[in-house]
Formats: C-alpha cells, structure tokens, sequence
C-alpha cells in the first residue's frame, strides 16, 4: 500500500480470543478520509454483544489465570505483545493512516513505537513496584498490597487510536485486570489488530476484549453493565459527562482524559527559530486533531508583526495530501461530520471579526484526493480571547493568535478557559518560565517545548480537561485496589 487502501476489510469483535460478527449480523462501513473511499466493513455491536464480551472479561478475571500468575510472566506476554507491534509497525501505520488520515511518516516513527512503549514502559514499571509499610510501635504492623480491580472498560477516540489504547491497556493488563476495548466507531482498524497480537503474545482468552459500534449505544452498554469495575476513557467533555451520569448507578470508577484549548505563550524574548516550528507542529500536527494542540496563540505585541509573518510563511510551506505519502506533513479530518464542524468554524470567524492570516479553504490535491475532508492550515488573528474561536475546541488546522502586552495579561488570558489539558511557553528568562508554569492552571505545562513524554510523568486535566491522571504510578493505582493488611504482633 503506497498510495491508498483498496482492499476492503472485514472487522470484527474480539471476544474470549476470536474473532466474531454481531449476533444480528449488524455491519457499519469505515471510510478512508483522503477520499472516501471504503476501507472496511465493521460488525455492530448491540447491546446483547456487549453484555457478552462483558461477562467473557468478567470469567476470565475471576477464574482465568491472568491476575493471578505471577507478575514476571504476566509482564514478558505484555512485553512480547509490545515486540509484535514493532515488527508489523510499517502495517499498523499504513492502516492509521488510511483510517483516520494521518501521515504515514509521523505513525510509523511516532505513534506506533509510542504504543509499544506504552505497554513495554507498564511491564517493566509493574516489576518495580513495592507496597507501603506501617509499624505501629512493637504491637502491629500495617503493610499494603496493590490487586488488581477487575473488568476495566477502556473507550478511546479516532485522533490516535492505537497510541492512546494501548496507553490505558498496558497499566490496566499489567496490574492484572482485564479489558474490554471500545475503540472510536470511525477508527476501529489498528485497535482491532491487538486481539490477534494479544493471543501470539500468549495473553490468556477474555483479558483482551474488543467490541465495535456506536458510542451512544456500546459505550454506553459497557458504561451501565454491572461486570465492568471501571471506566478510562479518553475522549470529548461532552462525553465524559454522559459516562459519568450513565456509570453512576453501578458506581464505576473513572478516569477522563478530555478536551483541550491550550496557550502557547510567544513572549518577546522567545527563541523565533525554535518557537515557530514547534508552534506549527502544536497547530497542525494531525491537522490539528490533538488534545494537546496549542490553538491558542498568545503574542507579545511588541513582536507581533515578525511573529505573524514567519509563522504565516511556515504555515504556508506545509505539505498537505496524501497520507501514504511520505513527503506529506498534513492529511485530511477524520470525517465528513467532522469538516463539516471545523468548517464552521471558519463561518464563526468571520462574524466575531477575526483577520484571516492564512488558509479558510480548501488546499490544491492531486486528482485521487479531490473528494478527501481537507482543509488548508488556517490561522486568524483575534483581539478578543472571549471570542468563540477563541474559547472553543475546534480540533482542527484552525488557530488564533491573540496579541498581549504584560504577563499578568497573558496568564490571564492563557486561563480565561474552561479547560486545563496543557500549556506552552516560549521565553528565554528562567523567572518568568517558572512563574507562568506555576500559573497557568493546567496538568502539564511545555517551556520551549512541546509533546515532549516521560510516561513515568503525571498526564491529565485539571478543570473540564480530565478526571484522574495517567502516567507511571498514576495509571498502576487507578488499574489497582489498594489492600492494607494489618498483622498483630503480639
Ligand atoms: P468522543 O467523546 O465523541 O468519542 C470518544 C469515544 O467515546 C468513542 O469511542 C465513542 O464511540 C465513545 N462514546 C461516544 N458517546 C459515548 C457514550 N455516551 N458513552 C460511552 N462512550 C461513548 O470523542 P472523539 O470525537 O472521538 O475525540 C475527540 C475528543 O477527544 C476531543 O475533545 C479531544 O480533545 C479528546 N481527546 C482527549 C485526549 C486527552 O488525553 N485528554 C486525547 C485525545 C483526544
């Protein structure tokens, strides 16, 4: 595959180690956004299918092997399935990139790795882990186990499929749990290749579980279904709240990774060389369907002008088209409901009075991309930070940069927000780094930087961006129960 997808697949539910359809027969079809070509035939869930794959998860927690055996074996299957991923790399992101449009080059040597990390990094973390211990004087002693919590329902988005499944798989499998996957109905492709991965590593049947279909019904089947223990999910704010309404008569417990706006701050003593590479990667990379983007671009004015200019011409250079290309930097949006909603965006623009710097139509494609949901990355420059471009999650190649004049104002600004995902700033002076990154209120904030990942580091939301962390120890205690066992000792 060096230019499209043409075969059609077949996708199905991985339930208790194989592949199976619907028990209606139900399919759904998946459309590769660079042209709208189909790409995969996808069984349908209904809410009978989920209450299966749920038990199956259920069984094979309470009387399979898996969270019982000991952490070095359960650790190398994980380990292995994180080998098998490297050696189908190339396959894994050829079908990231027909499935949700990214760049082939930036899943191949991004994502894809990145997802076997995140299962090698839990594996290898698991087996450093200890417990706590508590002398009371000479007359008990208190010592903690960690074990495992049960059925973990793990709902994932289409931006990075792959990566962000298997960031929650890899702390979930290694603390022992079982799983029960529900990847993003328009991007099920590479999330479904973990069943078959999962049995050659010689992961036991129903600790990985794949199911397919919509959200407002699958997802929200596993959310109410009574096996399920918890919930990681990563996705919309909107989202969040219904699984957090629909998991509450079962009490599940939660982990939200949701959505973004995030600043990055130019001040005027910014390094422009570093700063207007990075800021466009922080815009554009995935067109700009990334939590994490730096939509939000606050300017000193005094360097304004310079700055507008050399991010417009970086914008410009980009090169839009094919995927499967390996010159191509940026690919299409997801999907047509999705244009369709960035595109508003643009309307939006126009009548809050925003300048158009660059882009707001739709780039020059080769023939074989004239019907892909492309957009040219767009910039406009905005006086009023309130204004909905401003304010809202547009997920797409749309930013905005918005001039400031003192600190106080650009920090201000930077949490004039309802989210708090991530921040970025971009000065010189170690003072001022210091006192926006403890200002900006925000889980993780980038200085001169950006997208840079220790997994052993915190990663999530505060405000309406998240629930819970993720990241080394953060994910290992959301996957486990912590037991206290107190031992007298007289
Ligand atoms: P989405 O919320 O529409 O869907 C995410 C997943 O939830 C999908 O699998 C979907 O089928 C499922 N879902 C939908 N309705 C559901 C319901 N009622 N109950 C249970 N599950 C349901 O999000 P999306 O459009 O796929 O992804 C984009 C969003 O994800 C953006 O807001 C983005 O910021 C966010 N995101 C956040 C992070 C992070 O780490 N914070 C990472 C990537 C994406």
């Amino acid at each position: 595959m060096t230019s499209v997808e043409t075969k059609v697949r077949e996708v199905q539910h991985f339930i208790n180690g194989n592949y199976e359809a619907s028990s209606d027969q139900q399919t759904f079809e998946v459309k590769n956004p660079a042209t709208q070509e189909v790409i995969a035939v996808v069984s349908e869930a209904t809410e009978q299918d989920v209450e299966k794959v749920c038990q199956a998860a259920r069984e094979a927690f309470e009387n399979g092997p898996w969270r019982t055996m000991t952490v070095a074996e359960r650790c190398a299957k994980i380990r292995r399935m994180a080998e098998i991923i490297l050696e189908r790399k190339e396959e894994i992101a050829r079908l990231e990139a027909a499935d949700v449009g990214k760049p082939y080059s930036h899943a191949v040597a991004g994502e894809v790795p990145r997802a076997a990390q995140n299962l090698k990094f839990f594996a290898d973390f698991m087996e450093q882990q200890g417990g706590e211990t508590y002398p009371m004087e000479d007359a008990y002693i208190n010592y903690t186990r960690y074990e495992a919590v049960g059925v973990a329902g793990l709902i994932t988005p289409w931006n990075a499929p792959f990566m962000l499944t298997t960031w929650k798989l890899g702390p979930c499998l290694a603390a022992g749990n079982t799983a029960v996957i529900k990847p993003a109905e328009m991007t099920p492709l590479s999330v479904s290749l973990l069943g078959e991965i999962a049995k050659e590593a010689g992961i036991p049947d129903g600790v990985v579980n794949i199911i397919h279909g919509k959200g407002s019904v699958v997802g929200t089947a596993i959310t109410k279904n009574t096996d399920v223990d918890l919930i990681s999910f990563t996705g919309s704010t909107a989202t969040g709240k219904a699984i957090m309404r629909n998991g509450a008569d079962t009490l599940k417990k939660f982990a939200f990774e949701l959505g973004g706006k995030a600043a990055n701050i130019i001040f005027e003593d910014a390094d422009l060389e570093k700063a207007i590479p990075v800021s466009i990667q922080a815009a554009f990379l995935n067109s700009g369907q990334v939590c994490l983007a730096g939509s939000r671009i606050l300017v000193q004015r005094s360097i304004l002008d310079t700055f507008i200019e050399k991010y417009k011409a970086a914008a410009e250079a980009l090169v839009v088209g094919d995927p499967q290309a390996a010159e191509t930097k940026m690919g299409p949006l997801v999907s047509e409901e999705h244009f369709k909603k960035v595109k508003s965006y643009l309307e939006i623009a126009k009548e809050e009075g925003a300048t158009l710097i660059t882009g707001g139509s739709t780039p020059e494609l080769a023939p074989h991309l004239k019907d892909g949901y492309y957009l040219q990355p767009t910039v406009y420059l905005h006086e009023d930070p309130k204004a909905r471009i401003c304010q809202e999650e547009i997920f797409g190649p749309v930013v905005t940069i918005i001039p400031f004049d003192t600190e106080e104002e650009a920090l201000q600004i930077a949490n004039d927000t309802q989210y708090g995902l991530n921040g970025v700033v971009w000065t010189e002076n170690l003072k001022r780094a210091h006192r926006i990154s403890h200002g900006v209120r925000a889980g993780t904030i980038w200085v001169n930087c950006w997208f840079v990942r220790d997994l052993r580091a915190p990663f999530g939301g505060f405000k309406k961006s998240g629930i819970g962390r993720e990241g080394g120890h953060h994910s290992l205690e959301f996957f486990s129960e912590a037991k206290n066992i107190c031992i007298a000792l007289n």
